[in-house]
């Protein structure tokens, strides 16, 4: 019976079929009033776990939600699926704020945003006191917790909720959490018997792809030009600086390309995100200062031109791509320098040692993964606790590597490392075992070392990459930080000693190319789709909204699919609703009708 009519709601509001993941048992949980944490990947569908127990339940349902232009998103949506919401937050004027209020108090809406600062300060609190609060769900619930990657401040006291509003339902949401933040969660907001819920973590419509950086621009740009040359994507850098040139250089190569970082000012950064937002075919190219307030369901790639600093990031940053289902890649190029530099920024910052210690290990992960020559997902979803067989959808499963018996070399970089004093980085050991005549390996007197010139057949690149494989293995460690010297440790003297081989793997010649298929070709009307598309833009330019606000790509899609006829047959393509059948359906299926005829 409860069932049937949360069915009805999301078929009516959203246009969805049936409910996916969790979503059904989670919104049960909420409406039998428990403690609830749902743990569901990016595109998973969070949003509708809390707004269809809004709509079904009286009361009003406070999110709390890090972010204002998320919150703007999230009430524009709603509105266009016919749902008045608000928000409350600390960029409104004292009018707004007021009109705000006063729908709530009416009985209006029924979904309230509001930051978490926004939601503990005296006046909003006293306020939503006055109301019926159903249901408080907090999303990004990871920010609660010190182990969660994202920790924020004003997250912290939230705890304090549940005395406040004694008889709400709480409900925590995230798409990152290993088992320790999960539990942190529950206890930080003094959840009791909670219902735990994790979907899958499994982004199957992503393809993984790391490579070794060569030439980082040129590999990028053939990456975009050779699977993504229509689609609209996030380029991702560790530093302002390189955001900038990277951009500049994207741009004379003819792309259609936006910086943006936390350097820049907020007219430059909305300039970039409103690009974004409402265009098609556009980069931005950003640190991670560019993230929680992207909704675009249709970014068909991520890419990574800097290694991020934990697998938690990594997925989180590789999630904004294709929420909406569709095929989508996330792609890497990585090399050692990066290692050292964000092993240098651990090193170097105040924070506490236990915490350096987690940053450290979360780093080491990270190149774990890029290193393996097992499958990418399998690593990722097992990073998460979750078991699952080669997916045959990353680079390492469509093009398996090649290993080769490295131990003689790996012994040769050893006794480099050994001979010229553990007290030196990479390029010194390297030039030694390379016999470099540079000043530094002469004014060492390090061109007498029996190691001296004993690498000289292979070149650098060689020497570095498998010098990172050991580094990822644990055969060398590094002594000094600051220095970023070399040493040994008890795995490198097993290897020394002859007692275990090392394999490496061999370096890729080709790189590979067209791992998958233009997501036009899962139909066969791809002219179609794009005169949708262009439909969809002009009435987006119309109504000044983002094009994906209309419909979702996977909306589009999914017209050229069923081809509808008439508005019955309109309300069948998946993300048409009520709402949206009355504003666009004649218009869409004009375009259809015509491109039929
Ligand atoms: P997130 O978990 O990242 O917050 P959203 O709530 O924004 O995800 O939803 C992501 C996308 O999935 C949206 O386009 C939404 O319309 C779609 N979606 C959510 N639930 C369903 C469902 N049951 N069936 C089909 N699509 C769904
Ligand atoms: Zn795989």
């Amino acid at each position: 019976m409860r069932q049937t009519e949360l069915k009805k709601i999301l078929k009516e509001v959203y246009g969805h079929d049936d409910f996916r993941f969790d979503q059904l048992a989670i919104i049960e949980s909420v409406l039998d009033k428990k403690d609830t944490i749902a743990i569901m990947p990016t595109g998973g569908g969070k949003s509708v776990c809390y707004q269809v127990p809004a709509l079904y339940s009286k009361g009003v349902t406070i999110v709390v939600s890090p972010l204002i232009s998320l919150m703007e998103d999230q009430v524009r949506n709603l509105s266009e699926n016919g749902i008045a919401s608000c928000y409350l937050n600390s960029e409104q004027s004292y009018e707004q704020k007021q009109e705000a209020k006063q729908m709530l108090l009416s009985g209006e809406v029924k979904i309230v945003y509001i930051s978490p600062e926004g939601l503990l300060s005296a006046g909003s609190l006293g306020f939503l006191q006055e109301l019926d609060i159903s249901l408080i769900a907090i999303d990004e619930a990871h920010c609660v917790s010190q182990w969660g990657h994202e920790f924020r401040n004003d997250y912290r006291r939230l705890g304090e909720l549940k005395e406040t509003f004694p008889s709400a339902s709480f409900l925590a949401l995230t798409a990152t959490a290993d088992h320790k933040t999960r539990v942190d969660i529950a206890r930080q907001l003094k959840m009791q018997n909670e219902n735990m819920f994790v979907s899958s973590f499994d982004r199957p419509n992503i393809t993984y792809e790391i490579h070794e950086r060569e030439d980082e621009l040129k590999q990028l740009d053939a990456f975009i030009k050779d699977k993504h040359q229509y689609d609209t994507g996030i380029v991702y850098c560790l530093s302002r600086k390189k955001v900038e040139r990277i951009t500049d250089e994207l741009k004379k190569l003819g792309h259609d390309a936006y910086a943006y970082h936390a350097g820049m000012s907020s007219a430059q950064k909305k300039k970039t995100q409103k690009k974004f937002n409402m265009h098609e075919n556009v980069i931005v190219v950003a640190t991670i200062a560019f993230g929680m307030g992207i909704d675009r369901p249709d970014v068909r790639f991520v890419a990574h031109l800097d290694l991020p600093k934990s697998i938690e990031a990594y997925y989180q940053e590789t999630g904004r791509a294709g929420r909406d289902g569709e095929k989508s890649s996330a792609w890497m190029v990585y090399g050692l320098q990066d290692t050292m530099k964000l092993s240098m920024m651990i090193e170097s910052s105040e924070a506490s040692e236990e915490y350096k210690k987690i940053a450290k290990f979360k780093l080491d992960a990270m190149l774990s993964l890029c290193e393996t020559s097992s499958c990418r997902r399998q690593y990722l979803l097992s990073y998460f606790e979750q078991k699952s067989e080669a997916c045959n959808n990353c680079d390492t499963c469509l093009y398996p590597v090649e290993k080769v018996d490295a131990t003689v070399d790996a012994q040769k970089l050893l006794s480099s490392i050994f001979r010229t004093g553990q007290s030196f980085g990479a390029g010194h050991v390297i030039d030694v075992l390379r016999g470099s005549k540079n000043n530094k390996v002469l004014q060492k007197g390090h061109d007498k070392l029996s190691v001296y010139g004993i690498g000289s057949d292979k070149d650098k690149k060689y020497w570095s990459s498998l010098l990172r494989q050991l580094l990822s293995e644990s055969f060398v460690q590094i002594n000094n930080w600051e220095y970023r010297s070399l040493g040994l440790n008890e795995k490198s003297k097993i290897l020394l000693t002859k007692q275990d081989n090392f394999f490496m793997r061999k370096q890729k010649v080709v790189v590979p190319k067209k791992t998958m298929k233009n997501i036009s070709e899962s139909h066969e009307h791809g002219e179609l789709f794009e005169k949708l598309r262009t439909l969809r833009m002009e009435i987006a330019k119309e109504h000044q909204v983002p094009p994906y606000i209309i419909f979702g790509d996977k909306t589009l899609h999914d017209m050229c699919q069923i081809l509808p006829r008439d508005k019955s047959e309109f309300l069948l393509v998946s993300g048409v609703g009520q709402s949206k059948l009355e504003r666009y359906g004649d218009e869409f299926l004009n375009e259809i009708r015509l491109y039929l005829d």
